[in-house]
């Protein structure tokens, strides 16, 4: 855990330290105020990671959740799976947020979810233009398509992470979205 993050960080925090992945599913909670299932566990579970406290993610979602929708149905239909992933329903286990490997091989995406893994689980041609649209230079574009066409999709985020952070050969064995929150946040801070 890397401390205390609050609801007014997360944008910010969203571009700057977010794997592309949780990056994926922030801005499409924003644009759609709505997350599906599977989006719910993987984001909310790697909010909690990164030390979001369960009265701030309670709030998080429900600011967004609320935009279409009124505040009861909120609270009957989704509020439970919030607390769920803390812990407070069901099992009471304790959720641990997912690693890269999960995300990869577990639960692939179907139309109208945006969980899993982007190099893995998006059409190559869209990322590359999402990556063009990002100002990502062509051979490092060149460099992370190869890797997704070798199935390396941790080295392909790992050399996202390079790119975005201009560091080179920053190999620190990604394994973990979370993981790679921290290594942004050792980076920038
Ligand atoms: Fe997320 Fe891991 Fe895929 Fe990167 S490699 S996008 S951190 S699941």
């Amino acid at each position: 855990n890397s401390g205390a993050v609050t609801i007014d960080m997360i944008e910010s925090l969203s571009r700057k330290s977010f794997p592309p992945c949780m990056q994926q599913l922030h801005q499409n909670l924003r644009q759609n105020h709505h997350l599906r299932h599977g989006g719910r566990l993987q984001y909310g579970l790697f909010l909690k990671g990164i030390g979001l406290s369960l009265e701030d993610a309670m709030r998080f979602w429900k600011l967004e959740f609320t935009k279409i929708m009124e505040s009861d149905k909120f609270e009957k239909s989704y509020a439970y799976n919030i607390r769920y992933n803390y812990g407070k329903e069901g099992k009471r286990a304790n959720y641990t947020p997912y690693s890269c490997a999960k995300i990869i091989m577990s639960n692939p995406p179907s139309q109208g979810d945006y969980h899993g893994c982007v190099f893995r689980h998006v059409d190559p041609d869209l990322l590359k233009q999402r990556y063009r649209n990002q100002g990502i230079p062509a051979e490092s574009i060149e460099m992370i398509m190869n890797y997704v066409e070798q199935k390396h999709y941790t080295l392909a985020c790992t050399h996202y992470f390079e790119v975005t952070h201009n560091l080179k050969n920053n190999n620190f064995g990604l394994q973990h979205p979370n993981q790679y929150f921290d290594e942004s946040q050792k980076v920038l801070n």
